[in-house]
């Protein structure tokens, strides 16, 4: 049957944001649109997302929104102009979800889960007619190096069997590398490489770290959240990056919001340096001189413990932070140990593994990629989504890109398919 394309029929593997946007778009052009994806189920990432309340944009102005995407942030802009924050949210609105700015500018669904919006979603996909695929590994090409200017030969393994489909094109929407039990394993980044495709090597983003704790704290304070800290840390070039929230202890070193927001930062030190060092202030609104009175008021009989609780408000972990990290003679002058409340150093040896984190930095190359994602060395190959090489904080910033970019990657097909000579 012909349609709006000329029976074109589009490929789209991986079934996360990313995946599925592009297919959205395909099919409302009249594509036909085959999605596989290796899972029984699509997008399982994007429901685990919505376990934390699935902050799926941000409402900050858009100078600062793009700001969020470092050095690919001029790539990037370029998605967001297409598919921004304003178009994610009203597009989750035509699925019957209204979304709300929470106090900190970040988004939400009103239910605050993904599940809703998924399935609404795979209905009106599925109703529109996209075809899908699960349990279908894409394992690479037919023949490796002999991509047809015609179609592509697609291979798959799925419980049945070994076999080819044929494409006019193909999106790939793999994901990142992170929590591979969800489906994206970065298993891709030897296919594509293999093929010549630039890809830079897959590192956690928006992680924890090791740190070196004795096992007294570790196993008193393990799995404790440390409240309302400012998190500092100086880069190798002198710049000082400062973060103020909650962290949480874990059995070999720290993680939570305010450390994913300088994870990059600080992994990128690890790299070239062997460690990071951080410096926290365990009592951002106190100032040192202050700490410092409080600290020398006589203490009588008390314990070290009940002054510090009594006269500068540390307890519990943060107590136990200075016992780990302050030399024990520093506790009997006051002036080291308020400097070591104010910036209580602590340093950084490794980042958790990728598997542990968010998500993932590195990806396809973006000088791999035309304007329209297609990838300029295998016409007709399109990439999207979080196996691109980008990255962000946590905030909405993840989804939004991805979304961004499957939808730049599906317009991207239909613009390459309209100038593509038709099969015969
Ligand atoms: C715990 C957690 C919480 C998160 N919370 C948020 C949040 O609140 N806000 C936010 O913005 N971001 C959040 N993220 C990140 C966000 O979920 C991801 O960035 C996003 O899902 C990536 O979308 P994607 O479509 O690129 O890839 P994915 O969602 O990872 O989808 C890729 C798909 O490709 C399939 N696949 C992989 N390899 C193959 C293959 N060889 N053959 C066939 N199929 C394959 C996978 O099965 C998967 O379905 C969170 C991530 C995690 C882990």
């Amino acid at each position: 049957m012909q349609n709006k394309q000329g029976g074109r029929s589009v490929a789209v593997i991986g079934g996360g944001p990313a995946g599925l946007k592009a297919a959205e778009v395909l099919i409302q052009a009249g594509v036909e649109v085959n999605l596989y994806d290796a899972m029984p189920t699509v997008g399982r990432k994007f429901l685990m997302a919505g376990k934390g309340g699935l902050n799926i944009t941000h409402a900050e102005p858009a100078e600062i929104f793009n700001s969020r995407y470092g050095a690919r942030r001029a790539q990037i802009k370029q998605w967001l102009d297409a598919f921004g924050p304003a178009e994610l949210r009203e597009w989750a609105l035509g699925l019957g979800v209204t979304t709300f700015v929470g106090t900190s500018g970040r988004v939400f669904p009103a239910e605050m889960k993904a599940a809703p919006l998924l399935r609404a979603w795979l209905h009106r996909l599925r109703k529109a007619g996209v075809h899908f695929h699960m349990r279908h590994r894409w394992k690479g090409w037919a023949e490796v190096g002999e991509l047809s200017a015609k179609q592509m030969a697609v291979c798959f393994n799925s419980p049945e069997d070994e076999h080819t489909i044929h494409a006019d094109a193909v999106v790939l929407a793999l994901g990142g590398g992170s929590w591979s039990k969800l489906g994206s394993d970065g298993a891709w980044v030897q296919q594509l490489t293999q093929l010549g495709i630039p890809v830079s090597p897959l590192r956690p983003a928006n992680c924890g770290f090791d740190a070196h704790w004795s096992e007294h704290f570790s196993s008193r304070f393990a799995g404790q959240p440390v409240k309302l800290v400012t998190v500092t840390f100086a880069d190798s070039a002198g710049h000082s990056h400062s973060r103020q929230g909650d962290l949480m202890v874990t059995a070999g070193g720290i993680e939570g919001g305010v450390i994913y927001a300088l994870s990059a930062l600080l992994r990128d030190e690890i790299a070239s340096k062997g460690f990071a060092e951080i410096f926290l202030d365990l009592i951002p609104g106190k100032e040192l001189t202050r700490i410092i009175s409080e600290v020398a008021h006589p203490r009588g009989s008390r314990s070290m413990s009940s002054h510090l609780q009594s006269r500068a408000n540390i307890k519990g972990v943060k107590t136990g932070l200075l016992r780990e990290c302050v030399p024990r003679a520093d506790f009997d002058h006051p002036e080291r140990l308020a400097a070591a409340i104010k910036a209580l150093p602590i340093r950084l040896i490794a980042p958790r593994p990728l598997d542990e984190a968010i998500s993932s930095a590195g990806g396809v190359m973006f000088e791999a990629l035309d304007e329209n994602m297609m990838v300029r060395a295998t016409p007709g190959l399109f990439c999207a989504g979080e196996m691109l090489d980008w990255e962000a904080p946590t905030g909405g910033y993840l989804l939004t890109a991805c979304f961004a970019s499957g939808y730049c990657a599906g317009k991207g097909v239909l613009e390459w398919l309209q100038n593509k000579p038709s099969q015969s």
